[in-house]
């Protein structure tokens, strides 16, 4: 195998973001706007400051300046073209064989930032927010609990990826504290409900896609131009009031248990970077109906972990070991069949997996299946246990694609629960 492709830029072998990756996100340097960058090694590149000198003139990006916006969603509007073209530029002013930036030491100042010393913003304005229920694991673990293994699946669930509509107004970026919600709950035996601040409060480790050109009201996007239509993945941590949801969700999904805060991570990891960790999507059986069968439908060989830092902790215990893979509906599927009756998605929308778990006990992505509803609390390192999130608790999501000899990775997404108020 030939060497990989090298920055002139130090970049560790654990790092997640190599030359191979350059991830786009939406970072802002102490005292001036919020502006486009591509992550390198520990450091950003600033896009607008390429721009301005031209770098980004030619026919693809149709005259436009997209990377001093303060969100990516004139970016994500000029579809794959311009964006195979920004990576093919980012990347060959980067390598270790290209002078322009690596011998301008005033260039380096000013495009290059220190990661630590920038605020990263949400990487888009997200007009709507959907997510799926795509994890087969999880809808049977999930199913399981509330019917017997018997009937764990719904009778629609290999048939349609399942999804519902979020609320994309309370999507915040990694590091924001995410409060307590209050709610109103009910236990099976009580009388009535009461009103209190949540006690089953969880996370869901998921990852997300952003949608590039909109598709008009309509006019349904044919499952095979669907990834025409995906820029980029971010991991996703979907706070859940497990008590709030369990007495609410009947019969019209998810509302006020999930809507008060979602994370997601600073950096895109584009389509074009996952490439080589494309794996053919597992059989479908029953094969899905025609508008929901691609060529050559994939999906991604990702590694994902939650890990649970409590106050009481000086480190973060994983708890979670799962892979992408384990979902059974490919994002193609996803876009196909949100847009197959005419709805309309726009440039910035995000749409997520739903809890991504696989086969095994450690690869439960949320608190719901890892204690099973409480009935098996996990016993951390330091000995303390955990039935749900705690104040105090520290989340974190990572994930990462491994290539020969380096990672492409998507950082993380990080949130610390704090008290109701
Ligand atoms: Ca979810």
């Amino acid at each position: 195998m030939p060497d990989p492709l090298k920055s002139f830029i130090e970049v560790a072998p654990d790092s997640h973001f190599p030359i191979q990756n350059l991830p786009f996100g939406i970072f802002q340097p102490s005292e001036s706007p919020a502006r486009v960058g591509v992550a390198i090694g520990e450091l950003v590149l600033d896009l607008s400051v390429l721009e301005e000198l031209g770098h980004f003139r030619s026919a693809e990006f149709r005259g436009g300046a997209v990377f001093s916006e303060s969100a990516l969603n004139a970016f994500l509007a000029l579809g794959r073209p311009a964006w195979r073209k920004a990576r093919e530029v980012i990347q060959h002013l980067l390598a270790a064989g290209t002078p322009t930036l690596r011998d301008d030491a005033a260039l380096r100042a000013r495009a290059l930032h220190a990661q630590k010393e920038v605020t990263m913003r949400l990487p888009a304005r997200i007009g709507d927010y959907t997510d799926f229920y795509s994890s087969y694991h999880h809808a049977h673990n999930v199913g399981t609990m509330l019917r017997g293994p018997e009937n764990a699946l719904m009778p629609n669930w290999k048939w349609l990826p399942v999804a519902y509509h979020g609320r994309a107004s309370s999507i915040v970026v990694s590091g924001a504290e995410v409060r307590r919600p209050h709610g109103q709950t009910k236990p099976p035996d009580a009388a009535a409900p009461s009103f209190g601040p949540s006690r089953s409060f969880d996370y869901e480790l998921e990852t997300a896609f952003l949608v590039g050109p909109g598709n008009a009201l309509g006019t349904p996007v044919p499952i095979d131009s669907a990834t025409d239509h995906i820029f980029g993945l971010v991991l996703m941590n979907d706070w859940s009031a497990r008590d709030v949801q369990a007495w609410e969700y009947q019969p019209l999904g998810p509302f006020l248990a999930k809507n008060f805060c979602t994370s997601i991570s600073p950096w895109v990891v584009t389509l074009e970077a996952l490439e080589e960790f494309r794996k053919p999507l597992p059989v479908q059986d029953p094969e899905p109906l025609p508008y929901l069968r691609a060529t050559n439908d994939f999906t991604y060989d990702i590694q994902l972990e939650a890990r649970l830092e409590t106050a009481g902790m000086d480190f973060a215990h994983t708890i979670t070991r799962t892979n992408f893979r384990n979902l059974y509906w490919s994002i193609a599927q996803q876009l196909a069949h949100h847009t197959v009756n005419g709805c309309n998605l726009q440039s910035g929308d995000l749409l997520a997996s739903g809890t991504i778990s696989g086969p095994t006990e450690t690869s439960r992505g949320c608190m719901l299946e890892l204690t099973w509803r409480g009935a098996n609390p996990l016993t951390l390192p330091n000995g303390e246990t955990r039935k749900w999130l705690e104040d105090g608790d520290r989340l974190t999501i990572t994930g990462w694609a491994q290539g020969n000899g380096y990672r492409v990775g998507f950082g993380e997404v990080t949130g610390r629960v704090i008290a109701a108020s």
